[in-house]
């Protein structure tokens, strides 16, 4: 047998590892002190009352003959896909629900379309960004074509004319950044994949998150996407699903074969997501479901108020966090990025993510999440701003 030699060209994906070691050996230095984790993208609070609810109720129907469930629908529960599309008519976008397929998050997505794409096709990512979109295409051994966030671009890359690609990633709102794309940029770039007949993979994981009105929260809200996009969507930020794992993507039929090739690719090679965690994600879309999980929402965004706040009177630069649980900060006094985590480690005893793990743009920047509690952010904050 032989390898698959792609593999042997992915980086170590050592960053979490990496924090995760300094934040030890810095305990077993200073074991009495308080660190406050603002560093991984995990959620904090539970699953929202309406989603246990529907979860029980499945459970005691699966522990009866008359309604238990075996194998599922192999695209999802109909319950869920049309839960969805009532969710997408919501934002004025009309989807039929089989152009919904149902999973068990938007990472296995993500990494999974690319089966139904040739090899010989070209990608462009944004750098920085999500490292999952390089690294499944490094392990299929497709060429990447990198195009740059940064500060004069508020870490928004819009389209070149120069630069031709097959697959595009989009990420709106933005892991690492917290930027989202506003209606006009995105136009920009639904327009030049259907000139170059690309096809766009436009992450919305943090759509939720999205508080101004006017920014689109899906791609569908732009004119043409539906003949160049599929998106991958994931209840995982939004209703606290990151260990409960569902989300969704949409392939619309006007893509042509794309939802054909989807559908054969999911029913060859998955078998469905659980059925008691889809009443779970059914039950975020209902009208008690939606308002419970906005309000944990909304006390995300409130730790995002607080920490860009702080940000703003020390006069640091960042984009993020009004849209986003994620703000995206420059190192103070151009320090790099593994540097400045050290010094906030060691001076204030607060964990961030170095923003050189997300991309070679990311170097000189820094993430911090909201995902903590407000009195967690609140201190981590203060202590920041005591920093000399
Ligand atoms: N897309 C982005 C941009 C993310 O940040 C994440 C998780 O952090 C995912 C997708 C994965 O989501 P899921 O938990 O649904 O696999």
């Amino acid at each position: 047998m032989n390898v698959n030699q792609n593999f042997l060209n992915l980086k170590d994906s050592y960053l979490f590892s990496a924090i995760a070691k300094k934040v030890k050996d810095h305990l077993a230095k200073n074991p009495d002190k308080q660190i406050i984790r603002l560093g991984i993208g995990d959620v904090t609070l539970p699953l929202v009352p309406a989603v246990i609810n529907a979860m029980q109720q499945a459970v005691a129907e699966m522990g009866n003959a008359g309604t238990f469930r075996g194998y599922g629908e192999e695209q999802g529960y109909a319950f869920l896909r049309q839960a969805i599309c009532g969710y997408y008519a919501k934002k004025n976008v009309k989807l039929n629900d089989d152009e919904v397929f149902v999973s068990d998050g938007a990472k296995s997505d993500l990494g999974n379309i690319l089966d139904i794409f040739s090899l010989d096709n070209s990608v462009l990512i944004p750098d920085p960004v999500y490292p999952v979109y390089a690294d499944t295409n490094i392990m299929a051994g497709r060429k990447i074509i990198y195009i740059n966030g940064n500060a004069e671009n508020n870490f928004l890359p819009l389209p070149d004319k120069n630069i031709k690609a097959d697959i595009i990633y989009l990420c709106s709102p933005n892991n690492p950044t917290g930027s989202a794309y506003n209606k006009e940029q995105l136009k920009l770039w639904v327009d030049y994949a259907l000139e170059n007949n690309s096809v766009i993979f436009f992450d919305s994981a943090y759509e939720i998150f999205v508080q101004d009105k006017t920014l689109p929260t899906s791609i569908y809200q732009i004119d043409g996407a539906e003949r160049c996009a599929i998106e991958f969507c994931s209840l995982s930020k939004t209703a606290g699903f990151t260990g409960t794992r569902c989300g969704y993507t949409v392939v619309p039929h006007k893509l042509g074969a794309l939802n054909k090739l989807w559908l054969r690719r999911q029913t060859t090679k998955f078998n469905g997501v659980p059925y008691i965690v889809q009443r779970g994600a059914e039950a975020v879309f209902s009208d008690e479901g939606f308002a419970q999980i906005k309000t944990n929402i909304s006390y995300y965004l409130e730790n995002a108020k607080v920490i860009a706040e702080t940000l703003k009177k020390m006069g640091i630069w960042f984009v993020g966090g009004e849209n986003s649980p994620y703000i995206w900060l420059k190192c103070p006094n151009e320090m790099k990025s593994w540097d400045f985590f050290d010094l906030l480690l060691e001076k204030a005893g607060v964990v961030g993510t170095p923003g050189a793990g997300f991309g070679t743009n990311g170097e000189g920047f820094f993430r911090v999440t909201a995902f903590n509690s407000k009195e967690n952010v609140v201190e981590a904050m203060e202590r920041f701003s005591k920093i000399r």
